[in-house]
């Protein structure tokens, strides 16, 4: 299928779903996860207050917006996070590999095999990892020439209906990379994922509640899983090294003003290491 054919199936028709999850023909899983309970339709209801016309399933419980006006207004808002993330000032830390996987893809379709989400899917054409790139792709080419807005070039419209599937099928995805690691052009289907997640949870505040109320941030203070007790743990661990190695029992204090020393240290390392600060500390 050719972007602007995606494109337009995603832009129409905000009635009809492109898919019905409930329908495909869900790989059976192993072990105690193969028990999973089905998929559990919509009721009238919910699919009322939602916006589900991507497959039938609600994430991300977007609310329907009640006038062309505020459809109008999210598309807007949209297309300007959009922006910001072609934006090489805006999105400095991720620009570069970013660009490089939307500019590089040569669409042999060896990232598919690859991707646990298209095949569970039953390779429903949808939940392919190059399909929301080509979507990210058709876009850029549409409305964005380096730093200035087109509206004139291929013949679909970016309007409610394409943003709302766009933001559900931003989390039809893992993140786990798979897809990265078999393309042969190092396309990063997973970052391009990311990025639309960025940018729909900060220029419109979609995003799942859970992962406000109980996610990663909140629950464990950051996404390594390094909570203050831990990190407490972790200079006791140091401390006793110091003086089995010198035999010098030196105190590391935890925030002290006007210390003589400040030692930083990647959050990620102290979780995955705990038993061993040797790798990475001396
Ligand atoms: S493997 Fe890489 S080049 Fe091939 S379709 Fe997927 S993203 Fe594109
Ligand atoms: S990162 Fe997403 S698209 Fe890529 S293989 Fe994993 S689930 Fe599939």
């Amino acid at each position: 299928m050719n972007n602007e054919r995606i494109l337009k199936e995603l832009s129409q028709n905000p009635a009809i779903p492109v898919v019905n999850a409930v329908d495909l023909d869900l790989m059976p899983l192993d072990g105690d996860i193969g028990r999973i309970p089905p998929i559990r339709p919509l009721t009238d209801e919910e699919k009322n207050m939602y916006e589900h016309s991507l497959d039938n399933v609600s994430a991300l419980s977007i609310p329907k917006p009640g006038t062309k006006a505020e459809e109008a207004e999210l598309v807007r808002s949209f297309l300007s996070g959009f922006g910001k993330m072609l934006s090489e000032d805006d999105n400095w830390t991720f620009w570069q590999p970013l660009m490089c996987s939307l500019e590089n893809c040569v669409q042999c379709q060896a990232c598919s095999d690859a991707c646990p989400i298209y095949i569970a899917s039953g390779r429903a054409e949808i939940y392919r990892p190059s399909y929301r790139a080509e979507i990210v792709r058709a876009i850029k080419r549409k409305y964005f020439n380096g730093s200035s807005l087109r509206t004139t070039g291929s013949n679909f419209e970016v309007n409610w209906p394409l943003v709302a599937r766009l933001a559900e099928l931003s989390y039809r995805c893992t993140l786990c990379r798979r897809c990265a690691l078999v393309c042969p052009m190092g396309v990063d289907n997973g970052l391009i994922t990311r990025e639309l997640r960025k940018l729909f949870s900060q220029e419109m505040s979609i995003a799942p509640t859970e992962l406000h109320a109980m996610g990663t941030m909140i629950q464990l203070h950051m996404p390594s899983g390094y909570t203050p007790d831990r990190f407490e743990q972790m200079i006791q661990v140091v401390e006793s090294d110091i003086a089995i190695k010198t035999g010098k029992h030196i105190s590391l204090p935890v925030d002290k003003t006007g210390a003589d020393f400040l030692f930083i240290q990647t959050s990620l390392e102290s979780p995955a290491w705990l038993k061993c600060p040797e790798c990475y500390y001396f």
